[in-house]
């Protein structure tokens, strides 16, 4: 006979098939989502695909929790009278703007008209949902002194699309109340957001932490913590262009010294190439310099090690291998 399978399984189950969804290519620029985080480390690993963010089962249920309560706060602006659109996939989809190189931003939603404190105006919309204690602290201060990054994340979309009015809309999970708040556009910090968030991308090397000691707030809940004090490397699954020492961020596009004039995909860069040579701002090994064929020499442990085709694969090396393969054993 069958055992019945206990409950704690049937969760478990749920979250597997989570964890077995497709992950999608990481996000290819630098979003507004991010710019108000005060960290530019965090922001230049993030926008390098240095640091691997990858969610968990739960975290997956929980994001897909979070599309259906906005699409349950569209419906009921719907039946409030606001003409809004461009708000998810059967809707148009959320707008794509393009902020400065490399920096983009995706309203979750733009209203033509019906807000009832300026009923012809246009408003880009923004959803969010709270435990009662957050959501406490925002109607109490309001979201420019209660959440700094999302009113950062709406001044770059505002700034974006040229609508001079937000409408943000916040759901309470543990009892249903809902509280809105319209934001102004402010020009100057919008300018300054998106100005350092350009200046992040553009970046060869990587700025300074924030902070050395790992228990500040924005260091605790950053997924860069196990990396950023610099004593370990990137993990193998982070090899791709945006890790590679050849490559740069130019303005009109991400450029690899050793394909001139080829604008490299988002596909092409995870995907990478068997010359990828590991930034050394990635990696906890002095670098020595490069050999004619554009192979990186590091040091370590005192050896030095060729990293590149001719020499260990960046991939290799971060699994702990220290001699090439052998011809035969190549992966290309
Ligand atoms: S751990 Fe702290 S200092 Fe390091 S990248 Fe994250 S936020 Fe910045
Ligand atoms: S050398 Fe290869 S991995 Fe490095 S940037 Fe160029 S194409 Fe990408």
């Amino acid at each position: 006979m069958t055992a019945v399978p206990k409950p704690e399984d049937t969760a478990a189950l749920i979250d597997r098939w989570w964890e077995q969804q497709e992950e999608e290519l990481p996000c290819p620029h630098l979003d507004a989502s991010l710019l108000g985080h005060p960290c530019g480390r965090r922001l230049w690993l993030s926008f390098r695909w240095a640091v691997l963010e990858r969610p968990s089962g739960r975290i997956r249920r929980l994001a897909d929790r979070d599309r259906r309560e906005t699409a349950f706060m569209v419906e009921n602006l719907r039946r409030a009278g606001i003409e809004i659109h461009s708000t998810c996939p059967d809707d148009g989809g959320r707008r794509r703007v393009e902020l400065a190189p490399h920096v983009a931003g995706s309203p979750d939603g733009i209203i033509e008209s019906g807000v009832p404190e300026a009923p012809k105006s246009r408003h880009v919309a923004e959803f969010s949902a709270h435990s009662l204690e957050a959501f406490t602290e925002l109607k109490r201060k309001g979201v420019f002194d209660a959440q700094r990054r999302r009113w950062c994340q709406i001044q770059c979309w505002m700034h974006g699309t040229g609508i001079r009015r937000a409408l943000c809309v916040a759901l309470c999970r543990d009892n249903g109340e809902l509280y809105t708040e319209r934001v102004e556009y402010h020009p100057v910090a919008a300018k300054d957001i998106i100005g350092r968030g350009a200046e992040i991308a553009l970046k060869e090397r990587i700025p300074p932490a924030l902070s050395t000691d790992p228990s500040r707030t924005q260091c605790r809940q950053c997924p860069a913590r196990p990396f950023c004090p610099g004593t370990r490397p990137i993990e193998p699954g982070c090899v791709s262009c945006r890790t590679c020492a050849h490559v740069t961020p130019g303005k009109d596009g991400w450029q690899c010294e050793n394909i001139p004039l080829h604008a490299m995909t988002p596909e092409e860069q995870r995907e990478g190439c068997p010359r990828h040579v590991l930034h050394p701002d990635l990696v906890p090994w002095p670098l020595m310099g490069s050999d004619e064929d554009g192979n990186g020499i590091y040091e370590i442990d005192g050896v030095r090690v060729v990293n590149g085709k001719g020499g260990v694969l960046s991939r290799d090396l971060l699994k702990g291998r220290r001699e090439p393969r052998q011809e035969a054993d190549l992966p290309f």
